[in-house]
């Protein structure tokens, strides 16, 4: 185990600095004018005294440890934590983006206003949409807004429909989401092979169904077989069709949720169009929506009469703002980039590998772990830890063991509908012999499951801190050094 870091506080050496700066040359009356006595300190802060070397060993040894993409191969399933191309981040520094205000005149933007346009066509297009909001910043906000336009549109037609049907196959934003818009959740249990059953579906539409929302592909990894038919019966019931996109990254190019029926879909810009997740944003989940949904859409609405580029507000169906100005532009500039970049080839092409690595995972993988469906994955796959129970391994030390490895572990207890659920998602970018080292590691620890379990319950044994306390780490986290 790598030895432990000591905090900046403990390398502390009184009269050690890092910069010589001059001596400051504000009077001292003129601070106790400025900043009220109350205010004022008695004694000098207690902060570290380091040299500069020091200083800069310290961070960078911090930063080390830390795990990303662009350090190794990240199977994290849902959340698509694909390879961000270094052109994107070029691209949303330029300074023609990177400078500018969004309280500034429209006829100064005019080049930020047609991205954000061009933007909207191109993932109206990639959805089959007849329009496109790039104001909610985050998966479950395009949720929120989408679910906000369908009760708009409800009740613009005189109706009350407070019900929204969710599989439990869903993510869990989307009855986490239904519930905080006021709505009422009714979940529909999942056949055995992962796929909605018609007939609860059928039980449960009705005159108060609001929506159904879908996830597609599912939290299960797969592609949901019956959509013609789901859309008809919610649809013949008046309630309208949600999709959730978020998983964009199996199907570009190759499906579109409004071809199959849907009336609304976000897409996650942070997972399937390559912009950075990371502290829970900032992100972008742009909303799709048919045309009888359009005079509903957040304002302001950008508009090009073939000459100009303006922003419109006045929309007397709206359901109003659902973000400050236009939403995180800085990542809708670097999505643009990864699309103009891929083009509609190359996007396609990104599914297409992406579906292929998962299955090739869920193929080698198979042999030595339990895959609960028969079926072909879409960009994502899931084994449990069924076949290593009878060694007393379960799905968490699996994962700890594989830190060992130098892999960031997948996805673990997720679906919650899948007992001891690994769920890996490669990734489009990921080469065979990373996917084939990540294959022989999960192979080992099978191995090991059988010949040496103590290395697995024991495991991680090459990282900075061994197993924590997860429930403490999170609910009595110590972010603070005392000396
Ligand atoms: C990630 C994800 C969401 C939520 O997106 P956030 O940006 O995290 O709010 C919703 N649905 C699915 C299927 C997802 O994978």
């Amino acid at each position: 185990m790598k030895t432990k870091q000591s905090t900046l506080f403990e390398i502390s050496k009184p009269g050690r600095f890092a910069l010589d700066l001059p001596k400051s040359d504000v009077p001292a009356y003129e601070m106790e004018t400025l900043v009220p006595a109350n205010l004022l300190r008695s004694k000098y802060a207690e902060l570290p005294e380091v040299s500069q070397p020091d200083l800069i060993r310290h961070y960078t040894a911090l930063s080390k440890r830390n795990f990303g993409v662009d350090s190794g191969f990240y199977p994290l399933g849902s959340c698509t934590m694909k390879y961000n191309p270094k052109v994107n981040e070029d691209v949303c520094r330029y300074p023609g983006f990177a400078d500018i205000h969004p309280l500034q005149d429209v006829e100064s933007t005019q080049g930020a206003l047609e991205l954000l346009y061009q933007m909207e066509q191109y993932l109206a297009e990639i959805a089959g949409m007849d329009a496109v909001t790039m104001q909610p910043v985050a998966g479950a906000h395009g949720e929120l807004t989408g679910l906000k336009l369908i009760r708009q549109y409800h009740r613009s037609r005189g109706e009350v429909r407070t019900k929204v049907i969710v599989p439990d196959s869903a993510h869990g934003t989307n009855p986490a989401t239904a519930t905080v818009c006021g709505l009422e959740i009714v979940e529909i249990k999942s056949n055995d092979d992962g796929s909605i059953n018609l007939d609860a579906l059928k039980a449960a539409v009705g005159l108060d169904t609001a929506a159904f929302m879908l996830t597609n592909p599912s939290t299960l990894g797969l592609f949901e077989k019956n959509i013609k038919e789901i859309a008809q019966i919610v649809h013949a019931a008046g309630g309208l069709l949600y999709y959730d996109g978020a998983n964009t990254n199996a199907v570009m190019g190759i499906v579109r949720p409004g071809d199959m029926g849907f009336d609304v879909v976000h897409i996650n810009l942070h997972k399937t169009f390559s912009t950075p997740h990371g502290g829970g944003g900032p992100g972008s989940g742009p909303v799709g929506v048919k045309q009888e949904l359009i005079p509903f859409l957040p304002v302001p609405i950008i508009t090009y009469d073939g000459k100009k580029y303006d922003l419109e507000y006045n929309r007397p169906l709206s359901i109003g703002r659902m973000h400050s100005f236009y939403g995180n532009f800085g990542v809708i500039v670097r999505a643009y980039a990864y699309i103009r970049t891929m083009g509609p080839d190359g996007l396609r092409q990104a599914s297409e590998d992406a579906v292929l690595n998962a299955n090739y995972c869920l193929s080698q993988l198979r042999e030595d772990y339990d895959a609960p469906f028969e079926r072909y994955s879409m960009h994502e796959c899931i084994i449990t830890s069924k076949n290593q129970k009878q060694f007393g391994v379960k799905t968490l030390d699996i994962a700890k063991r594989l830190l060992d490895y130098g892999y960031h572990p997948p996805t673990i207890y997720f679906p919650l509908i899948v007992e001891e659920a690994i769920m890996i998602e490669p990734t489009e970018t990921e080469s065979k012999e990373t996917l084939d080292g990540f294959i022989k590691a999960m192979r080992e620890i099978a191995k090991e499951a059988r010949t040496d379990v103590t290395q697995i319950l024991d495991a991680p044994h090459d990282t900075v801190v061994g197993r924590l306390d997860e429930t403490a780490a999170a609910r009595k986290p110590v972010v603070r050094w005392k000396p």
